[in-house]
């Protein structure tokens, strides 16, 4: 792992110097299946349609493709919730077998048994999972707007299906749990620490 970050910063830092661009982002989606209060990148699909439309997985990889030649190596795939793309499997399998080192974000929530699979049979060379909470209240503390409702919803998935996507990656190499302490709300924040460690823990 460590050995993978150095490499990657040795690599970057010569790209730099030569202008190449070797790492890069795409944001496959700007739609979440959760409503974080503080996140920017979370429509509905009536919101997305109302300005515009997601780029196809043609689209997607013919982007991939060009940015390859120019020297990417280093791609995360991110959202909103990436997995909510039905073709997802599509791209990842694609921008991969072009020879991208690809990192995913994800909310972990949408793991299936056909993203296991792939991931066994293609893994990933990292899956960030962002942690919010440690339990539902801990996730409704900071994400949620009050109401309630349509946060629990997310917030019952994460310890469960963060659990399982740490087994169910098996084969990259390394998981990286992302939590935001926030003063205010240290209480939660303890457990969700004391979950990310285990989280990461567990990824090895
Ligand atoms: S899970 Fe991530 S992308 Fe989705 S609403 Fe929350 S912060 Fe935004």
């Amino acid at each position: 792992m460590d050995q993978v970050y150095q490499i990657k910063q040795v690599l970057s830092a010569r790209a730099a110097l030569q202008t190449v661009p070797i790492s890069g982002a795409f944001e496959l989606t700007p739609r979440c299946n959760f409503r974080c209060k503080m996140c920017y990148i979370r429509m509905t699909p009536q919101q997305m349609t109302a300005i515009g439309r997601e780029r196809t997985a043609l689209e997607w990889l013919e982007m991939g493709r060009q940015a390859r030649d120019a020297g990417l190596l280093f791609l995360l795939l991110t959202g909103g919730e990436p997995f909510l793309r039905p073709d997802f499997e599509e791209i990842y399998t694609g921008l991969t077998k072009m020879g991208l080192s690809i990192s995913i974000n994800t909310n972990g929530s949408l793991l299936d048994d056909g993203l296991r699979a792939l991931f066994r049979r293609l893994p990933p060379a990292m899956v960030n999972v962002t942690v919010y909470g440690a339990s539902a209240a801990g996730y409704e503390t900071l994400c949620g707007d009050g109401a309630g409702s349509a946060h629990r919803r997310g917030a019952g998935h994460r310890g469960r299906d963060q659990h399982e996507l740490l087994h169910g990656a098996g084969g990259s190499d390394g998981l990286l749990c992302r939590s935001f302490p926030v003063l205010d709300h240290m209480g939660w924040t303890h457990d969700t620490l004391r979950y990310a460690q285990y989280a990461r823990s567990a990824a090895f």
